[in-house]
């Protein structure tokens, strides 16, 4: 069968002389791997458009069964300029390639998925700063189009807002429940495991729990929220500091791992944290 998709590049490497091996997001299919046969010689029809981040229309000889189809042709619909031409934004963009390329299967497809990744690339493309916001963000959103979104606005327990919670300077968050449940409704004892209360607030990263509950503040809560629910084109004036920052990053690290467990390391974010670590 014949068919066409728009779909952006994930991945691509060489296979044999000449050709290519790609792994593509499109909206048909989902994830989705073929091969572009001469894709590597001079004069190849294909261009540029098998690059990782490039958003494409493509033709597929599409065969079902078969884990690797053939790719007809491949039109470039749209070059990200910016992100390729700047470090920080070009580690985001391919950080949220990595993430979707791990969290997602072969040829399952989600609509709300694919157009949450053009928009998330459309808007890194346009921003001006706080580039590490729509990875953030894309972690959340994501999780949540796949089933797991959290619940943030209120403790779960008596329904008390953010907001109000703010007196207390942090709250429980259950990461196999994405709740939050507030210091008053927050009992150990009543919950199932030995509830250890990890913090993640200092050096963000780095901790790990099995038992899924977190202690985090109330400012990180609000930041999640924010990055959940706020329209995508306003992510990049949120500045929520390197604190907060590193704050959020550790709890979204735990809460995907709590949801998918063979997450590994997003490398391109990780590099981005080191790189922009300032010298001790
Ligand atoms: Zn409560």
């Amino acid at each position: 069968m014949i068919t066409r998709t728009d779909a952006v590049v994930l991945k691509s490497m060489k296979y044999r002389d000449s050709s290519k091996i790609v792994t593509f997001y499109s909206r048909r299919f989902g994830k989705v791997k073929g091969i572009a046969k001469g894709a590597r010689q001079m004069k190849s029809k294909f261009g540029g458009s098998l690059e990782p981040l490039s958003t494409v229309s493509l033709i597929l000889y599409k065969k079902d069964q078969r884990e690797l189809q053939l790719i007809s042709q491949s039109d470039v619909l749209k070059t990200y300029k910016n992100i390729h031409s700047e470090l920080e934004r070009m580690a985001v963009g391919l950080a949220i390639i990595e993430l979707i390329n791990q969290l997602t299967h072969d040829e399952e497809g989600n609509d709300a998925l694919y157009t949450l990744l053009v928009k998330s690339l459309d808007e890194l493309e346009c921003a001006h700063k706080h580039f590490m916001n729509f990875f953030l963000a894309f972690e959340l959103r994501c999780a949540s189009v796949l089933g797991y979104m959290p619940s943030l606005d209120a403790c779960k327990g008596c329904g008390r807002k953010l907001d109000d919670l703010v007196a207390e300077d942090s709250a429980v968050f259950q990461t196999g429940k994405g709740a939050v449940l507030c210091n008053r409704c927050w009992q150990p004892e009543t919950v199932p495991r030995q509830g250890v209360v990890q913090t993640v607030r200092s050096g963000g990263s780095g901790t790990s729990s099995d038992e899924g509950n977190i202690r985090v503040s109330i400012g990180a809560l609000k930041g999640l929220q924010r990055l959940l629910h706020d329209p995508l084109e306003s992510i990049g004036s949120l500045d929520l500091g390197s604190v907060l920052g590193n704050e959020i990053d550790g709890t979204l690290r735990l809460y995907l791992r709590q949801h998918f467990e063979d997450l590994k390391p997003i490398k391109s974010f990780d590099m981005l944290k080191r790189f922009k670590r300032p010298p001790a």
